[in-house]
């Protein structure tokens, strides 16, 4: 089973931002107010992800290390279903397969209590010992791929490394406006955010997240019609050389790169882009799961609507009328 979870790991562990985007999306799923993260030398040295969750039961941590001993999707029906951000059940026995990991966990409020269990690569440490953790869950993943020199061999610099987790942070952050975030490397506080739980606020979060220029073009809206709402910001950026990639779209809370999306959003800004320039945004499109079919793929960011034309039309026609109210303030 080590060597399945390895062959696994491949497909969930990339890299120190895949590590990172797993953990906090199980501390999301226990149902987190504030999660702290703190990487060193680009998360290859060290991924810690604290969390004020629900924690994990003594008897459960074990398993929570074992490959599918926790998925929570019994019959391929199910799926369709999902709310939650995991469920296959083996993004923690792969990463701690590629890596020496740590699982500390409370479920109680008495800070006293708690118990983690420890696996080394193949080595999996079984007994749970007592130890001090306040609610909640904090996971560490040391030395990335130790065991492992081939897929070692691919990690970038730390730079690059860390470039790539502070995306996947910006992603994650950007997801869940009513969770607290810090994200700290080589213990220095890179992001320090409080829980947004008003429009301003939340446009404070983005200028932290995507710089103050973000939203110097950029119009709120917030449209709906049955079964979908389509909320956020978009803008077109000032400069000729602003990123493309300050795009984000996130359907029911997960983010998503998707053609028939992109489609949509090109068509709707093509009559306002000027040559060289990339729209910006960051969109939110929630559908109740009774009205559309919606089927998310939990690594490749893809998603799958069984009335696509419904959502294309309502988001070419929300983004377009909107657009039109989009006026570039250098004049241009
Ligand atoms: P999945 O998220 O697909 O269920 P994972 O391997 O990511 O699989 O996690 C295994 C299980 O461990 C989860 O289903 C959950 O029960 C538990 N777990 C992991 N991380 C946390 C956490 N931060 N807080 C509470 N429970 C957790
Ligand atoms: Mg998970």
């Amino acid at each position: 089973p080590r060597l399945a979870n390895q062959i696994a790991a491949g497909e969930v562990v990339e890299r120190p931002s895949s590590v990172l985007k797993e953990l906090v999306e199980n501390a999301i799923d226990a149902g987190s107010r504030r999660i702290e993260i703190d990487l060193e030398n680009g998360g290859t040295r060290l991924i810690k992800v604290r969390d004020d969750g629900h924690g994990i039961d003594e008897a459960d941590l074990p398993l929570a290390l074992s490959r599918h001993a926790t998925s929570k999707i019994v019959s391929l029906e199910e799926l369709e279903g999902v709310t939650s951000l995991g469920f296959r059940g083996e993004a923690l026995a792969s990463i701690s397969s590629v890596s020496r990991l740590e699982l500390a966990s409370n479920t109680a409020d008495d800070p006293a209590g708690g118990w983690r269990v420890v696996a080394e690569g193949r080595q999996m440490e079984p007994r749970v010992a007592p130890v001090p953790h306040p609610r909640g869950t904090s996971v560490t993943v040391r030395d990335l791929f130790f065991n492992t020199p081939a897929r070692r061999k691919f990690l970038r610099t730390e730079k690059t490394e860390f470039a790539h987790a502070e995306e996947a942070f910006r992603r994650l952050a950007l997801s869940r406006y009513n969770i607290g975030w810090v994200l700290r490397h080589n213990q220095k506080t890179v992001h320090q955010l409080r829980p947004a739980d008003d429009n301003a606020a939340s446009e404070r979060r983005i200028a932290a997240l995507l710089g103050a220029k973000f939203l110097d073009n950029a119009l709120h809206i917030d449209l709906e019609v049955t079964g979908m709402r389509l909320w956020g910001w978009v803008g077109l950026p000032t400069h000729a050389r602003a990123q493309a990639d300050q795009q984000y779209f996130f359907v029911n809370g997960r983010v998503v790169r998707d053609r028939l999306i992109a489609h949509a959003v090109r068509q709707a800004y093509r009559d306002v882009l000027f040559h060289g320039r990339h729209p910006v945004f960051v969109l939110y499109l929630d559908v109740d799961p009774l009205v559309v079919d919606v089927n998310v793929h939990p690594t490749k960011h893809e998603v799958r609507f069984r009335d696509g034309r419904l959502v294309h039309d309502f988001l070419f026609s929300s983004l377009h009328r909107a657009l039109g109210e989009v006026r570039p303030r250098d004049g241009s």
